[in-house]
């Protein structure tokens, strides 16, 4: 019997999506002795001296039984790396970080899955789903940091009154998850200065005593439709101080305006008091076509920084969206793949920690300067695409034996991704 290592494991599993194979049977295919350099490389990555490969099961009997929260673990290790080295400070708004919280499908099933499945009725057809609550930590350079991960399961659709619509369903459970995911943050991150960012869903009085709770700013959207009465006022209000407006035309011609109320008060459905600040943006485009975002946030809203909150606070929150999730479903890491019936936590955090290392490097400054020299703006434009610097990735672990000063820590000391937008 051969036993594996588990940093050689966690290697063997990190380079599943980091080579963006799609599926764990291409581990036996791609990493099989027909790629020479598989073994030595990843010894040498994990400090590990395997004398053979191991098969996708092996991985998966291992991520079964060590489960999904130590590599959570490894992820927090990772992220506080980068907060302490302070890598991450360029995107700090009011200097707290933007962490944007959005839920998403992620496995769905057509039979049933696990005692904990949610289910959603389609006519004939009935959906077994697990969904995930995710805090996404806004970096500099379009980077998104999985911060924190709240799975949602029918646990959470319990209490929910019978004939509920799906939105109201889908609103419950996401507050439910909410609540676990800024205490978990808290836990994790104790000192950190967090500004949660979200949709409208979380603008209402338990959105704002999560945040009371955990100690965070917040920063959600204000639709009028969820909020009509409070909409009405923030109307009136606006009226009443036409000097709190700032207009802005963007490099690309957009003109926007910005106008905002202090001290907004709301009344919610549990009688709680709140007090915040409220913007509305209105934009039109060179064509004249025009759209109106709106926030509410605790953050300070003044002539000096209302463009800042609404662009690193509010318009970002379609970034997340094309940057995180958007990423990870469709760039070849497959997050909607059920990698495994069982030990799909495991998967997902290995996903995450590996999806935060490809951002380093497609967006860091190391391949920025290579494609500079080569006459290219950035490293994508120089290989093509990501699913080019996935295959290059591939074809190096698999026919290149790495050079001894790649593992070399005084000399990779030397070495500083920056991530920033020069
Ligand atoms: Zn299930």
């Amino acid at each position: 019997m051969v036993i594996y290592h588990k940093r050689f494991l966690i290697w063997w599993g990190l380079s599943l999506f980091l080579c963006k194979l799609s599926s764990r049977r291409q581990l036996d295919y791609q990493f099989h002795t027909d790629g020479p350099a598989v073994l030595a490389n990843l010894n040498r990555l994990a400090g590990t001296a395997q004398a053979s490969r191991p098969v996708n099961q092996t991985l998966e009997y291992f991520l079964a039984k060590i489960g999904g929260a130590p590599i959570a673990g490894l992820r927090q290790q990772m992220v506080q790396r980068l907060i302490r080295m302070k890598a991450l400070d360029a995107a700090r708004l009011q200097g707290r970080f933007v962490v944007l919280i959005d839920g998403s499908g992620y496995l769905v099933f057509r039979s049933p899955h696990c005692d904990d499945c949610l289910t959603q009725r389609h006519g004939e057809t009935t959906l077994y789903m697990h969904q995930v609550l995710e805090a996404k930590l806004l970096g500099p350079a379009g980077t998104v940091v999985s911060i924190a991960s709240e799975f949602i399961d029918n646990r959470d659709a319990q209490g929910v009154p019978a004939g509920a619509s799906q939105e109201r369903v889908k609103q419950d459970c996401e507050l439910k998850a909410l609540r676990r995911l800024a205490a978990g943050l808290r836990a994790e991150f104790p000192q950190l200065r967090i500004c949660l960012g979200g949709d409208g869903l979380y603008a209402c009085g338990e959105g704002f005593q999560v945040a009371k709770d955990y100690k965070c700013d917040y920063i959600y959207t204000f639709q009028p439709g969820r909020l009509p009465a409070l909409w009405q006022d923030f109307q009136g209000l606006l009226r009443l101080c036409p000097d709190q407006q700032v207009v802005w035309t963007t490099p690309r011609g957009v003109r926007q305006v910005y106008r905002w109320v202090n001290g907004l008060q709301y009344t919610d459905s549990d009688g709680r008091d709140w007090m915040f600040n409220a913007i509305v943006c209105t934009e039109t485009k060179t064509d004249g076509n025009q759209s109106e975002w709106s926030w509410v946030t605790s953050l300070e809203v003044s002539h000096e920084t209302v463009v800042e909150v609404a662009t690193k606070g509010g318009r970002v929150r379609w970034r997340e969206e094309n940057e995180g999730f958007n990423t990870q479903k469709n760039s070849g890491l497959n997050l909607e793949h059920a990698y495994s019936h069982t030990c799909w936590a495991a998967y997902y955090f290995l996903l995450q920690i590996a999806h935060l290392l490809l951002q380093l490097v497609e967006k860091g400054s190391l391949l920025r300067q290579l494609a500079q020299e080569q006459g290219k703006r950035t490293a994508v434009e120089l290989f093509g695409s990501l699913k080019n610097m996935a295959q290059r990735l591939l074809d190096s672990l698999r026919y290149w034996i790495w050079p001894k000063e790649a593992f070399d820590p005084a000399g990779a000391g030397a070495i500083q991704i920056r991530l920033d937008s020069s």
